[in-house]
C-alpha cells in the first residue's frame, strides 16, 4: 500500500481542503490568496488577482511562450459547496481511510486543482530549464463555478485570459471520462399574480395558487412531449425547484412565485424553452379567469456538442489510453463546468473537462481515489508537455 502522504500533489491538495471556500459561504478570498503566494513563491512569475466581485477574483498566472492565441489553458474552481449534514469526518479537514481521501472538495474539485498548479509549476520548470514554449501556458484559478451565474469564468473570457481557440481542460471529477458535451438549461422564475378575497367567498377574486398549479401542469406536459433526436443527449427534463406563495388558509392567494430548471438537447434552444413557458402560462390564463403572470429568465446555457475534429480531444484520449491503458468514454454530462461555459459562450472545440475518481460530491462524505489523483498528475503533465512544448 503507498503511503500517500509521500506526494507532494496529495499534501497539497490536503492544505486546499483545509481552506474553507464554500460558496455560500466564506468565498475564495482566503485559498486564493494562499494559491497566488504559491504560485510567486514557486515559479517566480508574476500573478494576477482578476476580481470578478467585491473581494472575489481569479487568479491568473502565464508562463508566456512563441505563440499567445492559442494558448494552453489549465482552468480549475476554488469554490466548493457548503458541507451541510451527515458527515463522519470533518468535512474541512480531509482524511484518508484505504486509497480514498474524505472532505469537502476532496472530488469538486481541490484535487484536480492541486494536480493542475503542480504540474504548472513542472511547466514553467521545464521552460526555464531552457525547453521553449511553443505556445503560451495560462493557469486560471476561478471563482463562482459553484454560483448561478458562474462569474469567474465569465470574467476570465471578459480578461481574454481564455477565448475561442485556446486549448482549455479542467480536472473536474469525471470518473474517467471526458466531458465535452453539455445539455442546454434555462431556468425561471414565474409568478403567477390573482387577487386576494375571503376565503369563504373566493369567486370574488383569483386564485394565483391555482392558476400555478395550471402553469405547473402545463409546462410538465409539454416537456414530456418534447422530441429527443440525439439520444446520447437524453430527453429534456424539468425541475420545480421552489414554489412560494400566499398569507393565510382563509385568503385567496394573490401570488404564486416557483423557480424551474430545465435541461435539453441539442435539436432545442434556449428560445424554444422560453416560448413554451410563455404558452403554458397563457393557457393557465385562459383556464383562471383574471390570472396574471410574469416570466423571468434567471440563467440560461444553449446546448454544446462534441466535436470530434477537436485537436486537444484526440491528443487527450491518446495520452489517457497510453497511461490507463483504457480509451476514454465521452458521455454528455448533464451540469456545466467553468470549460462548458468556455464552449458555450464562445463555440471553442477544443474545451472539456477529464479529471479524478470520486463520488459523492455535493454530498456529505465526498471522496476522491488517491490512486486516481496520481494517475491524473502524469496525464496533465503528459498533456500539457505536448500541447505547449511540442505541438505546432
Ligand atoms: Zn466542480
Amino acid at each position: 500500500m503507498r503511503n500517500y502522504e509521500d506526494y507532494e500533489v496529495i499534501r497539497l491538495a490536503k492544505e486546499l481542503v483545509a481552506i474553507e471556500s464554500t460558496n455560500v459561504g466564506k468565498f475564495e478570498k482566503e485559498i486564493g490568496n494562499f494559491i497566488a503566494e504559491w504560485l510567486e513563491r514557486e515559479t517566480g512569475l508574476p500573478v494576477i488577482k482578476d476580481e470578478f466581485a467585491p473581494e472575489r477574483f481569479n487568479v491568473v498566472c502565464v508562463l508566456p511562450g512563441k505563440v499567445e492565441d492559442p494558448a494552453f489553458v489549465s482552468m480549475h474552481h476554488m469554490d466548493v459547496v457548503p458541507a451541510g449534514t451527515g458527515w463522519e469526518t470533518d468535512p474541512f479537514q480531509a482524511t484518508i481511510v484505504g486509497n480514498k481521501m474524505y472532505g469537502r472538495g476532496t472530488a469538486d474539485m481541490k484535487s484536480g486543482l492541486a494536480v493542475a498548479m503542480i504540474t504548472f509549476r513542472d511547466m514553467v520548470k521545464l521552460a526555464q530549464s531552457g525547453k521553449e514554449p511553443k505556445r503560451s501556458l495560462v493557469f486560471i484559478a476561478t471563482g463562482d463555478e459553484e454560483g448561478d451565474a458562474m462569474m469567474g469564468a465569465m470574467k476570465a473570457l471578459e480578461s481574454g485570459y481564455v477565448t475561442g481557440n485556446s486549448f482549455v481542460l479542467d480536472h473536474e471529477p469525471t470518473n474517467n471520462n471526458i466531458y465535452v458535451a453539455h445539455k442546454g438549461k434555462t431556468w425561471f422564475k414565474i409568478t403567477a399574480i390573482g387577487a386576494s378575497a375571503h376565503g369563504s367567498f373566493p369567486w370574488v377574486g383569483v386564485d394565483a395558487i391555482s392558476g400555478m398549479a395550471e402553469i405547473v401542469r402545463n409546462i410538465r406536459n409539454r416537456v414530456n412531449e418534447l422530441p429527443c433526436e440525439d439520444e446520447s443527449f437524453g430527453r429534456s427534463s424539468v425541475c420545480f425547484g421552489t414554489i412560494n406563495g400566499g398569507l393565510n388558509t382563509n385568503m385567496v392567494a394573490e401570488s404564486c412565485t416557483v423557480t424551474l430548471d430545465m435541461r435539453f438537447p441539442p435539436n432545442l434552444t434556449n428560445e424554444d424553452t422560453i416560448k413554451l413557458v410563455e404558452e403554458a402560462c397563457a393557457d393557465a390564463c385562459k383556464v383562471v379567469e383574471g390570472l396574471k403572470t410574469s416570466i423571468e429568465v434567471v440563467a440560461q446555457r444553449p446546448c454544446v456538442k462534441q466535436d470530434n475534429s477537436s485537436v486537444l480531444l484526440a491528443k487527450l484520449q491518446e495520452i489517457i489510453e497510453e497511461v490507463t491503458g483504457k480509451r476514454a468514454e465521452t458521455p454528455v454530462f448533464t451540469g456545466y463546468t467553468d470549460t462548458g461555459v468556455v464552449a458555450a459562450e464562445t463555440g471553442n472545440i477544443n474545451s472539456m473537462s477529464y479529471g479524478i475518481v470520486g463520488d459523492k460530491y455535493h454530498e456529505a462524505n465526498e471522496w476522491v481515489d488517491l490512486d486516481s489523483v496520481l494517475r491524473l498528475y502524469e496525464i496533465s503533465r503528459k498533456i500539457q508537455e505536448e500541447m505547449v512544448f511540442n505541438f505546432e
